[in-house]
């Protein structure tokens, strides 16, 4: 799995954390990962899609590889 983010957008609402939160923090302001997502179990790639649907801005694009 990969996950980019697109910074600019996020606004701190912290959603992606609740849904996720050994996967995504909120540092300086901004989504940062916690977890190298090449490192991601099954049940991190569950809750990563879910974090990445609930954010409002759509900052967190997730890709299968
Ligand atoms: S849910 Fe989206 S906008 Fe909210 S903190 Fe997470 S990445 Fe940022």
């Amino acid at each position: 799995m990969k996950v980019t983010r697109n910074t600019n957008s996020c606004i701190s609402c912290g959603t992606c954390v609740a849904f996720a939160p050994d996967l995504f923090s909120i540092d300086s302001g901004v989504v940062t990962l916690k977890k190298d997502p090449k490192t991601y179990t099954e049940e991190d790639k569950k809750k990563a899609r879910e974090a990445a649907g609930a954010c409002p801005n759509g900052v967190i694009q997730i890709s299968e590889e």
